[in-house]
């Protein structure tokens, strides 16, 4: 199994190569050559655990690695860092199926992926025969940061640098980033948005100067986004695993379809769906949601992706994205692998600001259905389906409930329906609560509480305390200055360790 660039002018290379580069040569993604196609046992794999399911997935997309080896990096990621002991659990609410990604460290769906990636990553320096320590990006629209900074906490030979919108995430986001232990970790807010963010870390990456001073100083550079393939392939897991739990529970018949709903900014989550569809699960049409940041929506309508827009900063805020990188990936696959046609989109949206992809390409992506929801939606919702079913979602899953609902209204297809449940209610207590007509609380912490009293569940462990926790990070920088700011502590942290 080879990994290839989606704009196809770099050489094919190992996972573990892949994972440790994070972006291609070319300014490309890495994506798989080919999908392995597994022949599931849907009542087989049903008794299975999700670790033994992760196995068997990402085996054949990692041959570099034993299967003990892989083994004992899914019992470090997903045993016992999980408040759920089935991981990632399938709830019913009424007619729909939320599928719980949401019970790690962090609180948010990137765990799923952020709690493996430190093993492949450390794994794949030893059987890349790296030398240099490691260096880690990640940019982050609120969940990713803190996943990252969890996941990569004083693991040795690395070093982990955040980059969040200084206004533009939760306060509950903002503190867990803010008091993130380990002596490796280093968070800033940037005076900027998310894409700002995410473009300085593109640059940093991509630029030969920069690597090289990097390599003077010891360090080789790599990214926590899901822009680096190492996120992606863990989240292929879980689509597997819900459609187990909907045959196991009797919603569909083995071999059925499902559809899945998809609160979607960086466009990783749903993509890695399309992978699992392409390895065999019964996947039939993908719904995409956003915010009132309704750039994706929009490209499925019309085939144009424009970004030449302004960003708001919504209720939903993981979502607040403009320059949706996953998308790349898809297009790769809707192009029919041609990477000089995603080159010339990509470039099209760095100098333009917009491209428009081919009738072939639309016709590709004919699975695929956008929509977006506005925040009063979202909240309405929030409120119905607490009172119809008792069940509390966060605002992004609610963007993807209030999407999904306008489809079946459209379409009438009555399919099945997974909806990732991306984050707990509980990292956007303050917009849940208002939801749910609690009386306005004093502050995000407050309202934790008030959620809890109101909901009866209680509060992630991950969440716990998050007041009384001491700030450690409180550096702000102008997106302008990332790389300075990054390439000046490469040099003390180098400095220090030489002394
Ligand atoms: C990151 C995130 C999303 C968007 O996921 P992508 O993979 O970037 O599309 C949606 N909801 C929450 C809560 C998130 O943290």
């Amino acid at each position: 199994m080879k990994y290839i660039s989606t704009r196809g002018r770099a050489p094919a290379c190992s996972v573990t190569h892949a994972v440790l580069q994070g972006i291609a040569g070319d300014g490309g993604l890495y994506v798989p050559e080919e999908f392995p196609a597994m022949d599931f046992d849907w009542e087989a794999l049903a008794a299975c655990s999700y670790e033994q399911v992760a196995l068997r997935v990402l085996a054949s997309f990692m041959p570099e690695f034993e299967p003990e080896e892989l083994a004992s990096c899914l019992r470090g990621a997903y045993g016992g860092t999980f408040e759920h002991p089935q991981v990632a659990p399938l709830v019913r609410a009424g007619d729909v199926h939320f599928l719980e990604l949401f019970h790690g460290r962090t609180a948010a769906f990137k765990d799923m992926a952020l709690s493996l990636l430190p093993y492949l990553l450390t794994a794949s320096i030893r059987k890349e025969n790296e030398q240099k320590k490691i260096a880690i990006f990640a940019a982050t629209s609120g969940d990713t940061g803190i996943a990252a900074l969890k996941g990569f906490e004083d693991v040795t030979g690395t070093e982990i640098f955040v980059f969040f919108p200084e206004h533009g995430v939760s306060a509950v986001q903002k503190q867990q980033m803010r008091t993130a232990g380990g002596n490796n970790t280093h968070v800033f807010g940037i005076e900027g948005n998310f894409d700002d963010a995410q473009h300085g870390v593109k640059q940093m990456l991509n630029d030969a100067r920069f690597n090289e001073q990097a390599d003077e100083n010891g360090y080789r550079l790599t990214a926590a986004n899901s822009i680096n393939i190492g996120r992606l392939l863990p989240q292929i897991v879980y689509y597997v695993w819900a459609y187990a739990l909907l045959v196991k529970s009797g919603a569909v018949r083995a071999g059925e379809p499902m559809n899945i709903a998809v609160p979607s900014g960086n466009f990783g989550n749903i993509l890695a769906g399309y992978y699992a569809e392409q390895i065999g699960v019964p996947i039939k049409n993908k719904i995409c949601a956003s915010n009132r940041n309704r750039v994706l929506a929009d490209f499925f309508a019309t085939g144009t992706y424009d970004a030449r827009r302004p960003l708001y900063v919504t209720n939903a805020p993981s979502m607040d994205i403009l320059v949706s990188s996953n998308l790349e990936r898809l297009l790769f696959l809707a192009s029919g692998c041609d990477g000089a046609k995603v080159a010339g989109w990509m470039d099209a949206l760095s100098s333009e600001g917009r491209y428009e992809v081919d009738d072939a390409a639309r016709q590709r992506l004919h699975s695929f259905s956008g929509g977006f929801a506005e925040e009063r939606a979202i909240e309405a919702a929030i409120g119905s389906v607490f009172a119809e079913h008792g069940y509390v979602m966060d605002t992004h899953t609610s963007a993807a409930y209030n999407v999904y609902r306008e489809y079946v209204q459209r379409t009438g297809d009555d399919t099945p329906t997974v909806i990732t449940a991306t984050a707990s209610p509980y990292k956007f207590a303050e917009s849940v609560g208002r939801a749910l007509g609690l009386a306005e609380a004093s502050d995000a912490f407050d309202a934790l509480d008030a959620l809890a009293a109101k909901s009866g569940s209680p509060v992630p462990d991950g969440l716990k305390g998050l007041r009384e926790r001491p700030v450690r990070h409180a550096e702000t920088a102008q997106p302008e200055d990332m790389a300075v700011t990054v390439m000046g502590l490469l040099a003390g942290l180098q400095s220090n360790s030489s002394k």
